[in-house]
């Protein structure tokens, strides 16, 4: 949709380095068919991440999964945002739970966010593909029905929701960019890890 508005729409992608391999070769076949022109990666500070890698034996989605989301996923998002007037946003209520009074238009000191497929059912976006004869991520036909970071993400079970592989067996349910909108003091207080002391555990 945003392709045929314009396809020099700016649109980012959190390149968080633990995406599935399936993920970057579906995002570079979208681009290069959907001819976009704007589409910039966001990563975290490297130093940040290598030391945090580091840190945990390179395992940051087990050791403090909120830290990992943070320094990967929120922290270049809101630099990205930084100057905006607005963002749109893919997210829809029967998604899960946590999204099910998702707002059409958010809006947090200023910065609107707008969430225009907020109504829409995974009937519609499936109509929606065929129609526009629109590649599905490969990886839906194992059973992932939302994909995100491969450490994080497994398959749904049949009757569960969407988003039920994400974080699964834990209580995380989101990465924290689709809930800092609604206030900044509102957001969980993730803490760094301590530095790891020889012998211990983080
Ligand atoms: S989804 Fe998992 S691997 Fe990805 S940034 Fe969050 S905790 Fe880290």
């Amino acid at each position: 949709m945003a392709s045929k508005v314009d396809p020099n729409t700016k649109i980012f992608f959190l390149e968080t380095g633990w995406h599935f391999k399936e993920t970057i070769d579906f995002k570079d076949e979208i681009v290069k068919r959907l001819k976009l022109t704007n589409v910039a990666d966001l990563k975290a500070d490297q130093k940040t991440r290598e030391e945090f890698n580091q840190k945990t034996g390179n395992k940051p989605y087990e050791v403090n999964p909120d830290y990992c989301c943070q320094i990967n996923k929120v922290d270049p998002l809101d630099q990205a945002l930084k100057g905006l007037d607005a963002w749109i946003s893919g997210i829809r209520r029967s998604q899960s739970k946590t999204r099910k009074d998702v707002s059409i238009v958010e809006e947090y000191q200023g910065l609107f966010k707008i969430n225009p497929l907020a109504n829409v059912t995974s009937g519609d976006i499936w109509w929606y593909l065929k129609e526009h004869q629109l590649p599905k991520h490969p990886l839906f036909d194992k059973g992932y029905l939302s994909i995100g970071c491969w450490p994080c993400t497994r398959p749904v079970q049949a009757g569960d929701d969407e988003r039920s592989g994400r974080w699964a067996g834990t209580e995380k349910t989101e990465c924290g960019i689709h809930t800092f909108l609604k206030s900044k003091e509102a957001r969980p207080k993730v803490e760094a890890p301590e530095e790891k002391q020889e012998g211990s555990e983080i």
